[in-house]
């Protein structure tokens, strides 16, 4: 691909946001289109279930660059435009109103979609997901209205928005169907610590409850139906079970899709001149020695970078320990790597203190830390983690451990070194 041949990005989010950016700073000279469908240039979608739910935050301050960004390096945003098919043997892109647009390089940021309840009167007017800006304006225009709230699901999007509207003064119920909140992210102790500190702001968690149905009046949710037989009263519903990859456009193209979209270190899918990154691909782990798909801020933007390298005929692997973050209540859960649902723990820190962090290991092996208001124990594993330089149990467990310490003074993270050596899991 010369430098002037065009590149299209699909997608709103921040992988499509970063990749733009990152195609200038490699050097690429050649004209550069993102699509994305809805009516705003790339955006954080983080915000939505805390600060901008909140009312606090700016619509401006959502966007990942400001809108000038684009114009300055000479990127075209196609806002509102919906692509419908990837003509994968001409280089072409089918978008909605019938044109076309042709590519060198094509860029698949498409993201996830929020999972649907699968219950009756799961559409019902009163009952909401939490995934795009446009989702956030319903759900913010219902609030005033509402008093009675339930939140579906035990993950971040219900806890994180279970806080905020507790704090508008709601009566919220949280419904998780597992026997715990946050068990697919938190440790037990995490777990514990957020839904005791939900429950001292009168939020009700239910856990162990899975949801049979929607009860409607007129067309309007009035109540949420369990499994248990009970009969939980609500004018608004939040349904926050997770998302699916968006693969549709890929998987109609002929491209390789398994949970979401194949892709090597290098961002590269199963067909020439087409990368992809973010919430919609699987990718290989070097750190995790296997393949997975992620959901956050970080993946999108550290795998968009290495797909703008591969588009610009570098070798970029993408192989770094996953981390998230989520802001609940106050407080700022951090994590990095992958703990599993029942990982082995060493707790440091006082829970009841507001402040700690728990490092968790599968055997003898450091594979995730867990910490909340204490950010550098969690930076610290993650330099570990990122330079296998992994303590024992027995050693993080000493009264003494310090885990700044422990480190020699470079151990630098992946992203800040040049370019990483590749190894497909
Ligand atoms: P999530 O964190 O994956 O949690 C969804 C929870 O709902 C999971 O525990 C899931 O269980 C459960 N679930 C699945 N089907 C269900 C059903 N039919 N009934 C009840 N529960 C069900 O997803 P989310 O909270 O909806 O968030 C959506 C996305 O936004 C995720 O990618 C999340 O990572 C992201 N997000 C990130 C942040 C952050 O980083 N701070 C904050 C909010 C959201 P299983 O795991 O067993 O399927």
């Amino acid at each position: 691909m010369s430098n002037a041949d065009p590149i299209v990005i699909v997608g709103g989010g921040q992988a499509a946001g970063q990749l733009a950016d990152s195609l200038r700073r490699e050097g690429y000279g050649g004209a550069v289109t993102v699509l994305c469908d809805e009516p705003m240039p790339p955006y954080q979608r983080p915000h939505l279930s805390k600060l901008y739910l909140a009312g606090i935050l700016d619509h401006e301050k959502l966007l990942y660059r400001p809108r000038d960004f684009y114009a300055e390096r000479g990127i075209t945003v196609m806002s509102g435009r919906r692509a419908t098919r990837v003509d994968a043997a001409a280089r072409q892109l089918h978008l909605d109103d019938g044109s076309t647009l042709p590519y060198a390089g094509l860029a698949l940021c498409t993201g996830a979609v929020a999972r649907r309840l699968p219950v009756q009167d799961a559409d019902a007017s009163g009952v909401h997901c939490l995934r795009t800006l446009a989702d956030c304006e319903q759900l913010r225009a219902a609030l005033p209205a509402a008093t009675r709230v339930v939140c579906v699901g035990g993950g971040l999007i219900s806890l994180e928005a279970a806080g905020v509207m507790a704090a508008m003064g709601k009566h919220v119920t949280v419904l998780a169907a597992q026997h715990r909140v946050m068990e697919s992210a938190g440790t037990p102790e995490v777990a514990a610590f957020f839904a005791a500190e939900h429950q001292k702001r009168g939020i009700d968690i239910r856990t162990g409850c899975s949801v049979t149905g929607i009860d409607t009046e007129n067309g309007a949710v009035c109540a949420v139906l369990t499994a248990r037989g009970e009969r939980i009263p609500a004018d608004l519903v939040l349904v926050g079970i997770g998302v699916e990859p968006e693969v549709a456009l890929a998987q109609a193209a002929g491209l390789a899709c398994d949970n979401g979209i194949v892709v090597d270190e290098f961002a590269r899918t199963s067909v020439p001149s087409i990368v992809a990154a973010g919430d919609c691909t699987r990718h290989p782990n070097a750190i995790l020695g296997r393949s997975l798909r992620l959901e956050s801020v970080h993946n999108a933007v550290e795998q968009a970078k290495t797909a703008a390298a591969t588009l610009c005929g570098k070798q970029r692997a993408y192989a770094q320990a996953p981390w998230f973050w989520s802001d609940q209540l106050g407080f700022r859960l951090q994590i990095v790597g992958l703990a599993g649902r029942e990982p082995r723990t060493v707790l440091r820190g006082d829970p009841a203190s507001g402040s700690f962090a728990v490092w968790c290991f599968e055997g003898e092996r450091l594979v995730a830390c867990q910490s909340v208001n204490r950010p550098r124990e969690y930076m610290a594993c993650r330099r570990m983690l990122e330079n296998d330089l992994l303590p024992t149990p027995a050693e993080v467990a000493h009264p003494r451990f310090d885990p700044e310490a422990r480190l020699p003074r470079k151990a630098p993270l992946a992203f800040q070194r040049r370019s990483v050596p590749g190894v497909v899991a």
